[in-house]
């Protein structure tokens, strides 16, 4: 465990719990440079708008975003509520924060910290679809697809990971653990 994830440990949950590193700071960061590289190979010209799932999505987002070289970059963010303040997932997706701009016309990559069930994505693959963008793809830092209750197509994933609940670099639980630099497993 980093230095980084031990001091988050201590100060912010209860003893009963434990953080293991599934993966280091420095692994995530050279997987964003790849998919930086390939997305800007594969969006030469822009504008392109990148759109982040607010909150945890946030942190992958301004990284992904400057790994993409040359390709003019837009950033925007919408926010949904599903998972609450636990583990389990409602089934249920809603939109609470809208885009700000109209994205009719342009190439959009939706950015997601980690896809599960697929219920969240495929939602927001309609939503989006009916703003008519010139194309629309989806980038996932983290991929749980043994979870998938609905089938999502996923352009780019970081991180094919097991079934197992993750918290650090934006992703929570109970609104903690976000700033955390590596992905854990949190544990009771
Ligand atoms: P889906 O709709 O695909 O089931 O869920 C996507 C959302 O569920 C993610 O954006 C994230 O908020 C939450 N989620 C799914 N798995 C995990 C996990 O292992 N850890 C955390 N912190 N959130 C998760």
């Amino acid at each position: 465990m980093s230095a980084h994830a031990t001091f988050a440990l201590r100060a912010t949950i209860a003893p009963m719990s434990s953080l293991r590193v599934l993966i280091p700071a420095e692994k995530i960061q050279a997987r964003i440079q790849e998919m930086g590289a390939q997305i800007a190979r594969e969006h030469p010209s822009g504008p392109l708008y990148l759109i982040a799932i607010l909150k945890g999505a946030c942190i992958f987002l301004s990284d992904l975003a400057r790994a993409i070289p040359g390709t003019p970059v837009r950033m925007e963010f919408i926010g949904i509520s599903s998972y609450g303040k636990g583990k389990s997932t409602w089934g249920e997706v809603k939109l609470t924060k809208d885009l700000d701009v109209s994205v009719e016309g342009f190439d959009v990559i939706v950015v997601e910290d980690i896809v599960d069930s697929g219920i969240t994505l495929s939602y927001l693959l309609q939503v989006f679809r009916q703003r008519k963008p010139r194309s629309l793809k989806i980038a996932t830092l983290l991929d749980k697809p043994e979870r998938r209750q609905r089938p999502v197509k996923v352009d780019y994933v970081g991180f094919q990971i097991p079934d197992e609940f993750v918290v650090g670099y934006g992703l929570d639980y109970a609104e903690d653990y976000r700033n955390l630099k590596d992905v854990c497993v949190l544990s009771e």
